[in-house]
């Protein structure tokens, strides 16, 4: 196991910003002071003693769906294996990855991984941790095994993390029992309430570690699993949140439909309370009543465009959903890419081919695209990663990335279409240095533990492919 990060955040600075994307807008000429991980004020001018930035500073962005493992096998499926290959296809090869995988594997690919989202922009992740358990479904000596594998990389990256242990019971609607590669998610409700309490003791000290559930989706839980887990949660965490898989796929609408006699977002939200504290991942095929619920309800979308366009999902209907001020935050889910503005980019441009307009997702107050699509993500992915509204602001979290403004299509623009230039525009790594709690964890695109981190996971995949 990795070394513990020993001290979170015990910094006591004033910083001075010449550009900052702070909660009111962008700013001129602001120092912002910080202490406990934390800020305190945010005054105009220089003040004495200030250490200056080294270019624009804007609030960090959550990674709001995250299953670290999956990495390890990004990229080794893009080949037509049959003519039907879909989402389906995918899984079951996944689910072939998973044999191999230890925890001490699952803590090399998470540091990697969650190294290249501080190098990204990312400054906090949602992690929905489903890989539990040995491959024939025994539980490892240590039932939390996995999941502190993956909470103690975030900590000794420095990555902000809130863990979501997957409670998964089946494989389909009906209560199909888990079988195969399934076996490595299943818990009794009895199993897990004590990881959950476990993991609760073992991290209540760190407030870089924060605790969410995840019912994996309609089709691992049953109905009476659901209405019994949900109050349990409300009750047992009073701000921890709730992250679900909900309409990823027509296959599994259709089967909702066959069985409940409703679509997945409608039967939800008549089953249990769905507020703020939801994010309903992948809510790709809604329709127009369920855009409307879902929106009005001030629950979270959760967006994760590179992962729902490689696996073939759909486009989420974020126009219609905005009309109705829907909120929403991005994920990068199976990391078949890892960049917060990729995620971006291409959720816009998904709404440009489907409307087949421009500048799309902006609204009055925020008529530039970067600034809305930044600002939004930040504010859905704190509220669903249980960290305040994570903008710049007095009392949040100082998570805090500073762009490069040295990158050409940077260099030149007004800062209200800086974000608009990184976004669209910019090709790249213009993230320049990545504060979390306080402490700066990428220094001038550097991360220390980004050499050793790499090596290890180079050496894990050569083994894999060497077993493959
Ligand atoms: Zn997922």
């Amino acid at each position: 196991m990795l070394a513990r990060q020993k001290s979170w955040g015990k910094t006591d600075m004033k910083y001075y910003a010449q550009e900052a994307l702070l909660a009111e807008g962008w700013t001129a000429d602001v120092t912002i002071t910080i202490a406990d991980g934390k800020v305190t004020a945010i005054t105009p001018g220089k003040e004495a003693g200030a250490v200056e930035l080294n270019g624009p500073l804007v609030p960090g962005m959550t990674n709001l769906h995250s299953h670290a493992f999956q990495k390890a096998f990004a990229g080794l499926t893009e080949y037509r294996a049959n003519p039907e290959d879909s989402f389906w296809s995918w899984r079951d090869s996944m689910y072939r990855l998973l044999p191999q995988l230890t925890p001490d594997d699952m803590q090399i690919i998470a540091r990697y991984l969650y190294i290249e989202m501080l190098r990204s922009g990312y400054t906090s992740v949602v992690e929905f941790h489903y890989l539990h358990h040995q491959p024939d479904g025994q539980h490892y000596d240590d039932a939390a095994a996995t999941s502190c594998a993956v909470i103690d990389a975030a900590r000794t990256v420095g990555l902000a993390t809130t863990h979501c242990p997957v409670f998964y019971s089946y494989a389909n609607f009906g209560e199909k029992p888990a079988a195969g590669a399934q076996k490595a998610f299943f818990h009794t409700p009895e199993q897990f309430v004590q990881l959950l309490d476990k993991l609760h003791q073992q991290y209540a000290d760190d407030s870089s570690v924060k605790l969410g559930i995840a019912p994996h989706s309609l089709r691992a839980v049953s109905q009476a699993q659901l209405n019994e887990l949900v109050p349990w949660w409300q009750q047992h965490e009073a701000q921890g949140p709730f992250h679900i898989h909900i309409a990823e796929q027509m296959k599994e609408v259709n089967e909702c439909v066959d069985f409940y006699g409703a679509r997945p977002v409608e039967w939800l939200y008549d089953q249990v309370d769905v507020n703020e504290r939801w994010c309903l991942v992948h809510a790709t095929h809604l329709s127009d009543q369920e855009v409307k619920t879902m929106a009005l309800s001030k629950a979270i979308a959760g967006i994760c465009a590179t992962t729902e366009a490689n696996l073939g999902d759909g486009v989420f209907r974020g126009v219609d959903y905005l009309s109705y001020g829907g909120r929403w935050g991005i994920g990068s889910d199976s990391h078949i890419s890892v960049n917060a503005f990729e995620e971006l980019r291409l959720y816009e441009y998904g709404q440009r081919y489907t409307h087949q307009k421009r500048n799309l997702l902006c609204d009055e107050q925020r008529p530039h695209v970067g600034d809305y699509l930044w600002t939004e993500a930040v504010a859905g992915g704190a509220q669903v990663a249980n960290r305040g509204q994570g903008s710049i602001a007095v009392g949040e979290d100082a998570n805090w990335v500073v762009l490069d403004r040295d990158v050409a299509e940077l260099s030149a623009v007004a800062k209200e279409s800086l974000l608009d230039a990184a976004i669209f525009a910019a090709n790249e790594n213009l993230v320049r240095d990545v504060m979390v709690n306080g402490t700066w964890r990428i220094e001038n695109k550097h991360h220390a533990e980004w050499e050793q981190a790499q090596e290890d996971y180079r050496q894990m995949l050569k083994r894999l492919a060497a077993n493959a």
